[in-house]
């Protein structure tokens, strides 16, 4: 929440003590008696905001700017938070705060965890998993759609079992396109469901903070996916990577022990994995059966 200057409305920046719009104080003396709530530290003024952590009445000497907006002095001394370069996306542009992000993470991943606001919109995590997926996926998608296109090309005409080979090129540039635009749509959406399995184990192994707490440690650890503008490499190297750091967001964010981190960011994708490996396996097998059959 944004204050505002009590004489014109205008909202204003924490630490400010004048109106930049109108020129006037910001401090307005409690009128005696009046009802208007006054700072909880100083009475003699009116509140022109709560805090959101504490909820406390502060006027505009007592207001920082924290990272979910003004807080009030108290709490920004209790934790001063720094902020996530995602999170400074207004003043950064997406695109900027996006790369900041990610470089940071996967250079020195505590140093910029250090002090972040853990909480965060479940909409501006989804935002960040989005964009690691248009970056981990979309390269590795081009690169294999020229490929084929370059087999499709030189493959003789007869392998295409009598249908007309153009109709064939373009049907696999359809589901080349779609798949590149799907892709991102679908790891989001998967990032919601694993983040929700992850904050299930996590909840069990003691955690308090709220799943958008997970979900925002789930979405940063995927800045690995940002090599994957190296075609290939991400694909099959990002996701470990990701669970590595995930292990540490979940233990920064969630103020948790090692072996909950752990728990929380392993348990859910090793069992997936190994379910998804036996399920992988039943169809390779019945592909190997039927085709040796035909
Ligand atoms: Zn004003
Ligand atoms: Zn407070
Ligand atoms: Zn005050």
């Amino acid at each position: 929440m944004t204050p505002s200057c009590p004489s014109c409305q205008a909202p204003f920046t924490p630490g400010a003590e004048t109106c930049g719009r109108c020129g006037a104080s910001l401090l307005v003396a409690a009128a005696p008696g009046a009802v208007d709530p006054v700072c909880a530290v100083h009475p003699e003024w009116l509140s022109v905001a709560t805090c959101p952590r504490c909820g406390a009445f502060a006027c505009a000497r007592c207001l920082r700017r924290g990272h979910e907006g003004a807080v009030c002095a108290t709490c920004f001394e209790r934790e001063p938070l720094a902020p996530l370069p995602w999170d400074q996306r207004e003043e950064l542009g997406t695109l900027k705060a996006f790369w900041r992000t990610c470089f940071g993470m996967l250079m020195r991943p505590t140093e910029l965890l250090r002090g972040v606001n853990p909480d965060a919109p479940v909409g501006s995590s989804m935002l960040f998993v989005f964009l690691s997926a248009i970056a981990g996926f979309l390269t590795t998608g081009l690169v294999y759609t020229a490929v084929m296109g370059l087999i499709m090309g030189l493959a003789p005409e007869t392998d295409t079992n009598g249908a007309d080979p153009k109709t064939v090129k373009l049907w696999m540039m359809v589901g080349m396109a779609t798949w590149m635009v799907l892709m991102p749509v679908f790891s989001t959406g998967m990032t919601l469901v694993t983040a929700g399995l992850d904050h299930l184990i996590l909840r069990i192994g003691g955690v308090e903070r709220g799943f958008s707490v997970t979900m925002r440690a789930h979405a940063i650890s995927q800045a690995p996916y940002i090599v994957g503008v190296i075609p290939f490499i991400a694909v099959y190297a990002a996701p470990f990577w990701a669970m590595g750091l995930r292990v540490v967001t979940y233990r920064t964010l969630h103020r948790t022990s090692w072996g909950t981190a752990v728990a929380g960011a392993l348990l859910a994708p090793v069992l997936s994995c190994c379910l998804c490996g036996g399920v992988y396996g039943a169809i390779m097998f019945a592909a190997i059966k039927s085709s040796g059959q035909g």
